[in-house]
């Protein structure tokens, strides 16, 4: 039997009433309280001609209104498109207009952003902080009481249009279908006794594989509009925390934190990360001073095979990301598109009963995108180069763009990124090939010291080159204050390579 989340909505909102669904810096909303409001927004769509499988756009920071607005076009039939606020002007307006928007939500602060675009929007403005970023939210609503049309979708029907990060190139918008989301929803993570602080943004899949089942389950979501890690430990012993999906960079700012072990965090039921490298160390210390267990997810917004990691299981494994997850099935392919022998790395290629529908408008992308098994069956290519080891969990070395290819050799960055941080002044290190006369390309590295820490970039260099295979060696380390990151906290090596113009060239 198949329904929306918009039904499941409706169904906690008449088991759990006053329960709090959402909670922001300024307002709580009770399920019976967001049941009405999606109403009344999805009512409001459909007056403005938003038909089923059509798309409404949301960009802003993350509210309560925003929360309910993403649940409210889902309940209209409707297609969501969350963007995000921290990328260019020039790139909103590409993505808003690939996504076909009729309704766009947005804030002050994305308004201003977009001034020197605000033109070529097409879509109708709402502003959800009532601001004059468009007609306010409250004035734009259908009246109390209103009742949307009844709208049936689906299972492949298109449930969000999340842009891809971007983190390797211009963002592609991948339309996943409902029932990828319900895959994710029934994993049983989320209690309906959840309390999970919701700390990335919420356009992003890292967020929303966090925030939906916490929602359809029953829980509560506190919202955070920004990551600070002073106020998420505030917000976390405040609400009783019992949840929350943090990517590694969150983790490694709380766990540096000389207070951290004054917060009570007792509540801890779970605590989750996904979206890039997590180091096992950084991992080890969160099990050791955290209460309750710990997942780290490996997957794409794609979607296709994912793993899982319960490190509180196997703290023998926290080097890997997991083993693939039921229903998922992961395979590794060489060049050439042959499965490669257990033991040997590979592109990853993953497969489950639901995956992306395929990338908006980019045909060619998407077929790209696709490997199919002898058998006949379709995986998504991931892109990112891995290796089982003998009891069937996923090692990631490095994505396939990152490799770096020397005199002939494959030279994996993340292999000599963990020497560099291996040196008692350095916090964090990113590897890239240049391109070289001599090699074709030759590794670089960008190096981060630890707070109050000097060293010379040559003595680390050093430290590191003896350590290494000779075709491995360091052609260059260069030091920066801190790594470039993507508004998720992914490490953007493409603007390192880009940028550099040192002795290596
Ligand atoms: P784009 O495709 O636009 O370059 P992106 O690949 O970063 O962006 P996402 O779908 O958000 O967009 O991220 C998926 C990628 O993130 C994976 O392919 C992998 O490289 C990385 N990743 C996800 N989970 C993990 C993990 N647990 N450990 C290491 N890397 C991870
Ligand atoms: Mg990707």
């Amino acid at each position: 039997d198949f329904g929306t989340l918009a039904d499941v909505i409706r169904v906690q909102a008449a088991d759990k009433g006053p329960k709090p669904a959402l909670i922001d810096a300024k307002r709580v909303i009770s399920y019976a309280e967001l049941d009405v409001l999606m109403d009344r927004i999805a009512a409001a769509l459909q007056r403005d001609g938003v038909a089923k499988a059509e798309v409404a756009a949301v960009c802003a920071t993350s509210s309560v209104e925003y929360g309910a607005t993403f649940f409210g076009i889902l309940r209209a039939g409707a297609i969501v498109a969350p963007l995000a606020p921290s990328s260019t002007p020039e790139s909103l307006i590409v993505m808003l207009n690939d996504s076909g928007a009729k309704v766009f939500f947005l804030d002050k602060g994305v308004a201003e952003a977009m001034a020197g675009v605000a033109d070529q929007i097409t879509a109708k403005r709402v502003s959800l902080d009532g601001s004059d970023a468009g007609i306010p939210f409250e004035q734009w609503l259908a009246p109390e009481g209103a009742k949307p049309a009844p709208v049936e979708v689906e299972p492949d029907q298109g449930f969000n249009i999340i842009y891809s990060s971007g983190t390797t190139g211009t963002p592609k918008g991948i339309v996943q279908p409902h029932a990828m989301r319900w895959g994710q929803i029934r994993r049983g993570v989320y209690p309906d006794t959840a309390v999970s602080v919701i700390s990335t943004p919420l356009y992003s899949n890292t967020t929303l594989v966090s925030f939906l089942p916490t929602l359809s389950n029953g829980g509560t979501a506190v919202l955070m509009p920004k990551f600070d890690a002073e106020q998420f430990l505030k917000l976390s012993e405040k609400h009783r925390a019992t949840h929350a999906m943090l990517v590694p960079v969150q983790y490694r700012r709380l766990m540096e934190r000389p207070d951290f072990d004054s917060y009570d965090l007792s509540s801890f039921v779970m605590k989750f990360s996904t979206s890039a490298p997590f180091p096992a160390e950084i991992k080890a210390d969160v099990l050791k001073r955290w209460p309750g267990g710990l997942i780290e997810y490996y997957g794409m917004t794609e979607g296709g095979g994912s793993c899982g990691l319960q490190a509180h299981e196997f703290p023998d494994k926290l080097h890997t990301v997991g083993r693939p997850l039921p229903g998922h099935d992961i395979r590794l392919i060489d060049e050439d598109g042959k499965e490669v022998p257990q033991g040997e790395i590979g592109e990853v290629v993953g497969r489950s009963g639901a995956m992306m529908v395929g990338y908006h408008n980019q045909p060619g992308k998407t077929s790209e995108a696709e490997w199919w098994s002898p058998e006949g069956l379709r995986y998504i290519r991931t892109g990112d180069v891995g290796r089982f080891d003998e009891d069937g969990f996923l090692t990631l070395m490095d994505r396939k763009k990152d490799m770096i290819i020397s005199g002939g050799f494959n030279i994996y960055p993340s292999d000599l990124e963990a020497e560099i941080v291996k040196h008692p002044a350095v916090l964090e290190a990113a590897v890239v090939g240049v391109a070289s006369k001599a090699w074709g390309e030759t590794p670089v590295a960008f190096v981060a010291l630890k707070a109050g820490q000097s060293a010379d970039p040559a003595e680390i260099k050093a430290f590191v080159n003896a350590k290494v295979g000779k075709t491995q060696r360091l052609a260059d380390l260069v030091l920066i204050d801190s790594l470039p990151r993507s508004h998720i906290g992914k490490v953007l090596k493409r603007e390192l390579r880009d940028d550099y113009k040192g002795e290596a060239l």
